[in-house]
């Protein structure tokens, strides 16, 4: 399951992340974008976040999910629309099937939020490796 090794890459993100800091002794919630053409489940990812988390540092986490739409940019004409689910990639106003994906598949921490309940700790915003 897809949703699986992500959740566990982000735990072994936030759990590295949380070495580095002082005193963490837990960790509250992480947000995380996730792009409409990411090929995550939000449901599949919630549930395999709270397996991966058992018996370490995040376990209890909140994971609080943040959809990105999907957006595509045709080469020849420029224009720019949303490419919604399934993705539409051929454009709509020429026809053409030269398109830049702009934004939809991101898959990245965007901040942390300790047991200390300071501000929200942004991390490096490395993305989530894909599976190989
Ligand atoms: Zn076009």
């Amino acid at each position: 399951m897809h949703e699986m090794s992500v959740a566990l890459a982000v735990v072994d993100q936030v759990e590295e992340a949380a070495m580095r800091a002082k005193d963490v002794t837990a960790v509250r919630s992480v947000r995380l974008q996730v792009g409409e053409l990411a090929g995550v489940v939000p449901d599949a990812l919630a549930f395999s976040f709270e397996l991966a988390c058992a018996g370490t540092l995040l376990e209890g986490a909140e994971l609080i999910t943040e959809a990105v739409p999907g957006r595509a940019r045709c080469t020849p004409c420029t224009h720019e629309w949303a490419v919604g689910m399934p993705p539409r990639l051929t454009c709509p106003a020429c026809g053409g099937t030269q398109t830049d994906l702009l934004a939809g598949r991101e898959l990245q921490i965007l901040d942390v939020h300790w047991e200390d309940g300071g501000p929200p700790q942004v991390l490096t915003r490395e993305p989530i490796p894909e599976e190989r």
